[in-house]
């Protein structure tokens, strides 16, 4: 049975999104925000985000990389399951990811986003886990930044799982 540590507790969460939704808030007022989830992971920070916002025009879309399937290692080869629906041309776009750990991802999913000439393309995470970084890549907005291990909850799942645990945890198999 695998160990679960705390690493984010629930207050922690939600005090951290108050605090990023008003930097966001604030950067973008008066604008249109498209925020894009990448699936399946950020889908509750997502959420959670969306409604702390106070800007009056947000769109909400996702997409999907591949996944670590059953495993705890970074790929690094990594493909687009579903793209955005949105029509993001001269648009602002928040990408929203649950963690940031090579950096990989998010550096193929901003050149990706970039190909359809939105404004501009900025980074929110629930988790940026700068120690494991191996590509340098700008994360605009960060909730927690923590060192290493891999999480669950809060989205976060192994195997499919543990995405519905309110908290984040450090799993030790
Ligand atoms: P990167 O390409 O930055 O190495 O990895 C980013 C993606 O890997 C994240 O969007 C997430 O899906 C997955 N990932 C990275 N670290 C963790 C972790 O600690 N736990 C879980 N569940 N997924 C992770």
């Amino acid at each position: 049975m695998p160990e679960f540590i705390p690493v984010v507790e629930k207050e922690d969460i939600h005090r951290q999104i108050t605090r990023v939704a008003a930097a966001i808030s604030a950067d973008y007022e008066g604008r249109e925000l498209i925020l894009i989830g990448v699936l399946k992971g950020a889908f509750i920070f997502l959420a959670d985000l969306a409604r702390c916002l106070t800007l009056e025009k947000i769109k909400i879309d996702f997409l999907q990389a591949s996944s670590y399937g059953a495993d705890t290692v970074s790929s690094e080869n990594i493909a687009l399951k579903k793209d955005v629906d949105l029509d993001i041309r001269g648009k602002d776009v928040l990408l929203v990811e649950d963690i940031v750990d090579t950096g990989l991802t998010l550096t193929r999913l901003i050149a990706h986003l970039k190909g359809f000439g939105p404004r501009s393309v900025r980074v929110c995470a629930m988790i940026d886990k700068r120690e494991r970084r191996k590509v340098a890549v700008a994360v605009d907005y960060a909730c927690s930044t923590v060192a290493d291990g891999f999480l669950v909850g809060y989205g976060l799942d192994y195997a499919e799982n543990f995405r519905n645990l309110p908290e984040i945890y450090h799993m030790k198999l």
